[in-house]
């Protein structure tokens, strides 16, 4: 700010401070070196006698983030003394607009003043309408250009990723590689290479970073971060520590991807040594990065650990524990059965606990058989929100646990009469790039019946090694036979065993589910990888499974 103040007290001397290209001079230095000190810029600007476009797009840029109200009124202005918006006005206004009305405003405005066939314009509203989520709007826009460049096809990759669509940014990736007009830069492959973190698809994965490589994309530290978190979500622990070894410069994201992903690898004595070799690099820790490593000690279940970062967060690194990370210790907590050290720890927070910690108590008692416990949880969650499913599937099974079936199907009737269902359990399983889905209880797949067939040879002679399907996992108080029985329809035993099926020269098969892993398809899960001697890699809600020879990397804590 000092170089705006010599340079304003420059101009007074001179008796330049009059000169509307000084002031404006000045206007650029001021939103240059003082991007937080807007009301001066705007006293600056009010002292233009009769601004231009130029001088416009200046405060209207200054202001399109942090104050997108005073950036429409200032456009607002600009239209009201008849000053032309050129085509920087718009995209920057644009970036202002946050409500479908106003975009359409500027949109017919556009086009009345001839800015259609503008790329600059035309990018401008497709991130205008993909950041709101009006995914058809933008493609619309995007189809109809008859010229565009490559942040036309950037913007449109990231609007289709950042809506869900991954398949089909991927899609229009390869369109755009067809087409062949523009090379991908760093932008355009970060969207991509989230798209395939989303998908969970390891062998496109590797394709994309050999992509990176052959086209001479540097492994920046946006790029080598967005790659790490994609193995990490592939599942391909060896690759995103190559990654992370490989690259040159990393910054605070970079190491919060690599502990991200060992922490859900289960992998927490590697995260801690990480998180130490951060700390030794000079990097400060940021609350982002403390949660993933509490996330890495409770996956981990390193107690004594946890509890040593979290008391470290105010004292050594000046930070303030935020929700999450209590919440991160509720989980630590719970998960290695202290369940009254938990209760006591949320009922003693200094943050009044939010529904996700009390909803992490209500798992933990659960799965510690702790129906008196979960009770008195679920009465705290009923407070906060009478209608979320997961709680009511949650008490229904402490109750199943106990073998307390009456109290389960009271939950289960209030269930209904609620009209809260449960989501069904769905698997993805991922070969060759073609992804197969499996729906818990579905049969209509055109190979349903050998895979049951199957299914059912393959726990017979598991029993016979000693799998004892676990039937708490079940949902009805009925025979033992059959709870077991429709066990063997959850979404991954179907995926597992249609990969044995069907794919069997693979040393590893690769499933994606979209709930948390159930007790007994863990512990059939680990049978079937000694059994068929498989590395078998479940991507669950919560975090990765590797099973391999009889055992999971995740030593039962998830
Ligand atoms: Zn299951
Ligand atoms: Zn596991």
């Amino acid at each position: 700010m000092n170089n705006v103040y010599k340079l304003q007290a420059h101009l007074l001397k001179t008796g330049l401070h009059n000169d509307p290209s000084s002031i404006h001079r000045l206007l650029l230095l001021c939103v240059a070196c003082a991007p937080h000190s807007l009301s001066y810029a705007r006293s600056l600007f009010a002292h233009i006698p009769s601004p231009d476009t130029l001088a416009f797009n200046t405060i209207i840029r200054a202001h399109s983030h942090s104050s997108p109200l005073h950036a429409f009124s200032l456009f607002a202005l600009m239209r009201r003394r008849f000053v032309p918006p050129d085509h920087y006005t718009f995209p920057l206004v644009l970036k202002a607009g946050s409500c479908l009305q106003v975009g359409f405003e500027l949109h017919s405005l556009i086009m009345k003043l001839g800015f259609h066939s503008d790329i600059y314009v035309m990018n401008g509203l497709i991130n205008f309408y993909g950041s709101l989520g009006y995914v058809e709007f933008a493609r619309q826009i995007f189809d109809e250009m008859t010229v565009n460049d490559l942040v036309s096809w950037s913007s449109m990759i990231s609007c289709l990723n950042n809506n869900g669509f991954c398949y089909e940014a991927l899609g229009l990736f390869k369109q755009m590689q067809i087409a062949g007009n523009f090379k991908a830069d760093e932008v355009t492959m970060v969207s991509v290479i989230s798209a395939v973190s989303s998908l969970g698809a390891l062998e496109l994965g590797r394709w994309i970073e050999s992509f990176v490589r052959r086209n001479g994309l540097k492994l920046t530290v946006q790029l080598g971060t967005a790659l790490i978190d994609m193995y990490s979500r592939c599942g391909s622990v060896d690759d995103f520590i190559r990654v992370f070894e490989e690259m040159p410069d990393r910054n605070v994201l970079t190491w919060t991807a690599l502990i991200n992903g060992l922490a859900v690898h289960g992998r927490g004595r590697e995260a801690l040594r990480m998180f130490d070799e951060m700390k030794e690099s000079g990097l400060q820790p940021d609350d982002i990065i403390i949660r993933a490593v509490l996330v890495a000690c409770s996956h981990g279940g390193l107690v004594a650990d946890g509890r040593q970062v979290f008391d470290s967060i105010k004292n050594e690194y000046n930070v303030e524990p935020t929700l999450e990370h209590y919440g991160c210790m509720v989980d630590l907590l719970g998960r290695s059965g202290l369940l009254n050290e938990a209760f006591e720890f949320v009922e003693k927070m200094p943050i009044r606990p939010n529904i996700v910690v009390w909803r992490t108590l209500l798992g933990a008692s659960v799965n510690h058989k702790n129906v008196d416990l979960a009770e008195k949880v679920r009465e705290k969650i009923y407070e906060l929100d009478a209608s979320h499913d997961g709680d009511y599937v949650l008490l229904s099974n402490a109750y199943g646990g106990v073998g307390k079936w009456v109290e389960k199907a009271e939950v289960r009737t209030s269930m209904r009469e609620k009209r809260i269902s449960k989501k069904p359990g769905c698997s993805f399983l991922n070969v060759d790039g073609v992804i197969h889905e499996f729906v818990s209880g579905d049969n209509s797949l055109p190979e349903s019946d050998e895979i049951k067939d199957f299914l059912v040879s393959i726990i017979g002679s598991l029993r016979v090694e000693g799998y004892l399907p676990c039937t708490t996992s079940v949902l009805h108080d009925i025979e033992e036979e059959e709870k077991e029985h429709s066990l063997g329809y959850h979404s991954e035993k179907l995926a597992i065993a249609f990969a044995l099926v069907n794919f069997k020269g693979r040393k590893t098969i690769r499933i994606m589910k979209n709930l948390r892993i159930c007790h007994d398809c863990h512990c059939f899960m680990k049978h079937i990888s000694r059994k068929f001697n498989r590395e078998i890699i479940i991507r669950d809600r919560n975090r990765f499974h590797h099973f391999t020879n009889g055992s999971c990397s995740c030593q039962d804590f998830w």
